[in-house]
């Protein structure tokens, strides 16, 4: 299957208030270009040199790009103002980073808050007892504002998915209700290739599509 071909299968079945993030890590230029003509104007990115490269090189401007990747504080001043969306805000130190970085040059961030639902030790993003630390911390954050929550589930079967995003949804209705400063409950980040269906059954509203679009990755090249 081509990249066109793939993406007209996954939105298929994808509503429109759905965004979806083309996930183009370790891919060419020429993918993107490819996925750019069949519509697609999201694009997610997990490392900072590839996606200030892939931005810098990029020929369309009206695309929107995605900090996927877990964001080491001393690269934020890279980003200050060229990233749309970073999904991976997982301590107060980086958030203290990014407002110091941001506050400079007058600019503000748009970060989703990166929970590690299933407390697994080898991936970032806060556990659930730390988010309102998080989120108290967010109101001295005047240049950072805070537009969602972002996960990345344990791998499972269907029922062990289906656990993980209910559980995130239900967090984020939470934190909706109330109104904290700095603080929107508007994305819901979660769901991948194998999983995105699932998600979005169980209340995601952006889902970031990597393999499923631009076909298996090669880590070696
Ligand atoms: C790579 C990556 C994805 C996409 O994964 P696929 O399984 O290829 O769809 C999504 N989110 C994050 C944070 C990623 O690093």
């Amino acid at each position: 299957m081509t990249i066109t071909e793939n993406i007209k299968e996954v939105y298929k079945d994808i509503r429109e208030d759905i965004t979806v993030i083309a996930v183009s890590k370790t891919k060419p230029l020429e993918d993107i270009k490819e996925a750019y003509n069949s519509g697609v104007r999201n694009f997610g990115e997990n490392k900072v040199q590839e996606l200030i490269y892939k931005m810098d090189n990029f020929p369309h401007r009206d695309v929107n790009w995605h900090l996927l990747g877990h964001l080491q504080r001393n690269k934020v001043k890279y980003i200050v103002g060229r990233v749309n969306l970073i999904h991976s805000l997982d301590s107060v130190k980086l958030l203290e980073e990014i407002q110091r970085q941001y506050e400079k040059q007058e600019k503000v961030a748009e970060v989703l808050i990166q929970i590690n639902i299933g407390k697994e030790e080898n991936k970032t993003g806060i556990f659930i007892e730390d988010l309102e630390n998080m989120i108290e911390n967010c109101k001295n954050c005047s240049n950072v504002m805070v537009k969602g929550l972002m996960a990345i589930i344990p791998i499972g079967d269907e029922e062990s998915c289906r656990k993980y995003f209910k559980d995130m949804k239900k967090i984020f209705d939470k934190i909706k209700e109330k109104s904290y400063e700095n603080v929107q409950m508007k994305y819901l980040s979660m769901g991948m290739s194998g999983d995105y269906k699932i998600a979005i059954e169980e209340g995601s509203n952006m889902v970031r599509i990597g393999e499923g679009i631009f076909g298996k990755r090669d880590y070696n090249i």
